[in-house]
């Protein structure tokens, strides 16, 4: 390998010195360091990249974070040695942050695999940079405030981008329409997992409006049954575009607790169970699976990894205050909300939730999405209370109304700190209060819940 430029050492030194700083500080910071480095060396991303034997990129609207973090345990447990971006900052700066990090100060790379997530619009952006061997995709949904097809454009412009990058494989979502037409948009090697019709899956769609479209005659796809959202089996009766036929599918799952499944590949079938809820969830332990077994992890080392698999920080955490469960779930989307919804239904006893909206920058500046989740579905549920707090929590509740949640069910409490303390007051010992918070709810929360628990689990 040539010498690192002195241009690429200072980049390098320079994240470094920041990423020292913020840990000084107590401070996440996953996209100053990276950011900063880049300002120096633009090339940064690719001159580390390049010295990895391989590299693996996830990508997706949701689940990629879990996906990449149950994939980054797997590896390391078949002895690899990993770069990647676990607490998912995933654009060029969460990106270059993660190289960083694991580069020496003499600009080496101490690793030689590279596993990143990245942004599902960030990718056409860095595709060429960093030249993958595999490519992960989780789903498309449409996001907030996608009203105008950007998600169309992002799809066409990955579709652009992995067609230029030879050797390239791609491990897809067969349930997805439009991540299964990446195989055909391509032309890459594709490799499909899936999960199989289930007691879980059901015959009508949820309402939300992505993807009912044929993602090539734009004629309306017909299902013969969903899993949630657009993902399901169907079938494009104009063009016969359909789900393809899957190499790794998850079969008879079992949601409570944790989730259990058996995944079918050939004419072979072993179990995993992962330690976390939601079926969602089912999608992400699966594409993880997938790709590490495409790459010929042995299966015992697939299942210990998913078995011991540690949820990051947000995504889905658990406190215990004086006996009482709070579930911290972090919701963004449509799509991501009804799971976290559908997911709760399937608990015992009253619902008792404190939701945390917030419209600034990060959020989504336009809480409309709101009326993109089934909130309906909780009409006819056992709901306790619902707490509706943050910068739009009146909104929440307006929505909840419209929803058909009885106004004496609803509460709006300003202040979140109250909120929780209002929340653990409705439930007993042994009962669980659901948080339920946008982006930049989620971290405040967190905080919140950790300092009433006085130490985290
Ligand atoms: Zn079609």
């Amino acid at each position: 390998m040539s010498l690192p430029s002195i241009k690429t050492l200072l980049a390098v030194w320079l994240g470094k010195g920041i990423a020292c700083v913020n840990r000084t500080l107590g401070r996440g910071g996953t996209s100053l360091p990276g950011m900063a480095a880049l300002k120096v060396d633009p090339a940064l991303i690719k001159k580390l990249v390049s010295q990895h034997r391989q590299v693996i990129v996830v990508t997706g609207t949701n689940g990629k974070t879990t996906t990449n973090n149950i994939l980054a345990g797997i590896l390391i447990r078949a002895g690899y040695r990993v770069a990647w971006n676990r607490a998912g900052a995933n654009m060029k700066s969460g990106i270059a942050t993660a190289l960083i990090e694991n580069t020496s100060l003499l600009g080496k790379a101490r690793t030689s695999t590279a596993l990143l997530e990245v942004d599902e619009a960030t990718v056409p952006l860095v595709l060429a940079d960093l030249q993958p061997a595999i490519m992960v995709v989780t789903n498309f949904f449409r996001d907030q405030l996608d009203r105008y097809g950007e998600l169309d454009k992002t799809v066409a412009l990955i579709a652009e981008g992995a067609k230029k990058i030879p050797g390239l494989k791609l491990i897809l979502n067969a349930d997805d329409p439009l991540v299964a037409s990446l195989a055909q948009r391509t032309g890459r090697d594709s490799y499909f997992y899936g999960v199989a019709a289930s007691r879980w899956v059901s015959r009508v769609p949820e309402q939300v409006r992505e993807g009912c479209h044929c993602p090539f005659c734009s004629h309306c796809l017909e299902y013969a049954y969903y899993h949630f959202s657009q993902l399901g089996n169907y079938r494009c009766p104009q063009c016969g575009f359909s789900r393809p036929p899957v190499h790794w599918e998850a079969v008879d799952p079992d949601m409570a607790p944790g989730i259990t499944f058996y995944l079918q590949e050939k004419e072979e079938r072993w179990r995993l169970s992962l330690p976390l809820e939601g079926y969602y969830n089912l999608y992400n332990v699966l594409a993880a699976a997938a790709a590490a077994r495409f790459m010929g992890i042995d299966q015992k080392i697939v299942a210990e990894a998913v078995r011991t698999y540690t949820p990051q920080t947000g995504r889905m955490e658990e406190f215990n205050i004086g006996g009482k469960r709070v579930l911290l779930v972090l919701v963004k989307n449509p799509a991501g909300f009804n799971q976290v919804l559908r997911s709760l239904l399937l608990k015992e006893g009253p619902l008792n939730m404190v939701i945390a909206i917030n419209d600034l920058d990060a959020d989504g500046k336009d809480v409309s999405w709101l009326w993109d989740v089934n909130f309906e579905m909780l009409a006819k549920a056992p709901v306790g209370k619902i707490i509706c707090t943050g910068l739009r929590g009146a909104d929440m509740a307006v929505r909840l109304k419209y929803a058909g949640i009885p106004e004496e069910k609803l509460r709006i409490i300003d202040d979140r700190e109250e909120a929780v303390e209002e929340g653990l007051n409705l439930i007993g010992p042994g009962e669980t209060l659901y948080v339920l918070p946008t982006y930049t709810n989620l971290f405040p929360m967190s905080k919140i819940l950790s300092s009433r628990q006085g130490k985290r689990k």
